[in-house]
């Protein structure tokens, strides 16, 4: 009879934590990500979140002012990075990106776009400048056809519309308005698995695109590697690739990337004030814990006066997503 080795998933995949020379510590947090919610008014086929404009999931008025009380409680907190869903259409937005800056962090909005021309919505671009917030934005391919297969007719239009408009602003120009734009790779349909290209050039291919044919400016480009979670995940096992693409991940571990693995240094927290390693955690219900196995929450964290009381990261396969080539995280490539 054959058995199944310990170190292994099935019996094709290794355990993520049997590739770590020891375990994932974490190190000072210094990032806050919190998801406000699962509300978005898109409904994208790659979504991690599963978010979509029929979800209702999103921060109460309690949880809002813990995490308000959070941010103003650790000055070792450096960004307050918002994200969803469309973290702009879930409860405590603006709450919370004016507690960031009033306490001098720099504060993110992972923006979709094209949530500036949805009703009640279109105020945004002036309050983003205003507030000088870091919009990181998706645009998961410089050519319409991919954009539209991955996140709905239209929306690589209205995507550079927006763009346009907060050029118009000053972002992607002015040094306190910075634009980022996301690169995800297309959903694999057969075994044709691909790791996003190389940041630097690929970046630069879309400058000069964007540049040439809708005189667009931005900052930076991150590529963000497809993690199997989510949509993506069913995605993959409806064509039964799941397994296949992990082998793939796999086979493209890099070492080099542990270091800078963007769950060292957050924490991640759901809209009902659940505490996760990272967003991807979250999705997966795989809460962080601390050194005595307890499940933390951010009331647990105020009344403990510390955000270090994780010693170790949880891991799972799809880890190897993180960490395959040159490494991904929500910040883009790692190396
Ligand atoms: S990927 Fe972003 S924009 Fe698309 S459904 Fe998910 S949260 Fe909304
Ligand atoms: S999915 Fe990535 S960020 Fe999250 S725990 Fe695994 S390696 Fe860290």
């Amino acid at each position: 009879m054959q058995t199944q080795s310990k170190n292994t998933l099935d019996t094709s995949v290794t355990q993520f934590k049997y590739k770590l020379n020891s375990s994932l510590r974490k190190k000072e947090i210094t990032v806050l990500q919190i998801n406000l919610g699962k509300r978005c008014n898109l409904a994208c086929s790659h979504c991690h979140v599963e978010a979509s404009p029929k979800r209702t999931e999103e921060l109460s008025a309690e949880i809002c002012e813990q995490l308000i009380s959070l941010i103003h409680k650790f000055p070792e907190i450096k960004i307050v990075d918002l994200t969803g869903g469309a973290p702009e259409m879930n409860y405590g937005f603006k709450a919370l990106v004016e507690a960031g800056k009033s306490t001098g962090k720099q504060v993110i909005v992972r923006s979709n776009l094209t949530i500036y021309f949805e009703n009640g919505f279109g105020d945004l671009p002036e309050y983003f400048a205003k507030h000088q917030l870091r919009i990181v934005a998706s645009l998961p391919c410089y050519l319409s056809d991919n954009v539209d297969k991955m996140r709905g007719t239209g929306v690589f239009d209205s995507s550079i519309k927006a763009l346009q408009w907060l050029n118009k602003l000053g972002y992607g120009k002015e040094p306190n308005l910075i634009l980022d734009l996301v690169f995800n790779p297309q959903l694999p349909t057969g075994k044709n698995f691909s790791l996003a290209p190389e940041q630097s050039n690929l970046e630069q291919d879309y400058k000069k695109f964007l540049q040439e044919h809708f005189n667009i400016v931005f900052n930076n480009l991150f590529t963000i590697t497809n993690l199997p979670v989510g949509r993506t995940k069913i995605h993959l096992e409806r064509r039964k690739l799941y397994t296949s693409y992990l082998q793939f991940l796999e086979s493209h571990f890099n070492p080099s990337t542990i270091e800078h693995l963007m769950c060292r240094d957050e924490l991640s927290i759901d809209y009902l004030g659940n505490v996760y390693d990272c967003d991807f955690n979250q999705m997966m219900n795989l809460p962080a814990q601390t050194r005595n196995g307890e499940i933390l929450t951010v009331a647990k964290l105020l009344e403990a006066g510390s955000l270090d009381l994780i010693s170790e990261v949880q891991t799972a396969a799809y880890c190897y997503g993180c960490t395959a080539g040159w490494g991904s995280s929500c910040g883009g490539a790692l190396l």
